[in-house]
């Protein structure tokens, strides 16, 4: 059996990350497109690694989205649909690999959350 990797805290999470998150997210839930005007949660999309993740990619852009409370709620109660959409998971992969649907200009799109706080159409490459 594998160990489990702890993620930290969200509450320790860089201002600067917080900010590029809500930049990528036009300061709207990620989830439902409502707009927050600065309010909303900072959630961990992977809490626990089956395999140790740098602590710079537990701790970036890649493994944090912005919701409102509703969505919050739905994502702190395992809500099976906000691990269907990509929110949360308790697989425990990397979250640079994991995917997630967000309403866009165009309608739903899925997407991928770079370490570098932007969204990206494809997986990254994160064979070292
Ligand atoms: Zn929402």
């Amino acid at each position: 059996m594998k160990a489990i990797n702890y993620s930290p805290l969200i509450s320790r999470l860089d201002t600067d990350v917080q900010r590029a998150v809500r930049l990528r997210a036009s300061d709207s839930c990620e989830a439902c497109g409502v707009p927050l005007d600065g309010s909303g949660a900072f959630l961990p999309v992977v809490r626990y690694t089956r395999d140790p993740l740098p602590k710079a990619v537990m701790t970036s852009a890649a493994n944090v989205v912005l919701v409102c409370r509703p969505c919050k709620e739905l994502t702190d109660a395992r809500d099976p649909w906000m691990e269907v959409l990509g929110f949360s998971h308790s697989r425990g992969n990397d979250p640079r690999l994991e995917p997630m649907v967000i309403p866009g200009r165009r309608g739903i799109m899925t997407v991928w959350r770079g370490t570098d706080g932007l969204y990206h159409s494809e997986p990254p490459d994160v064979s070292d």
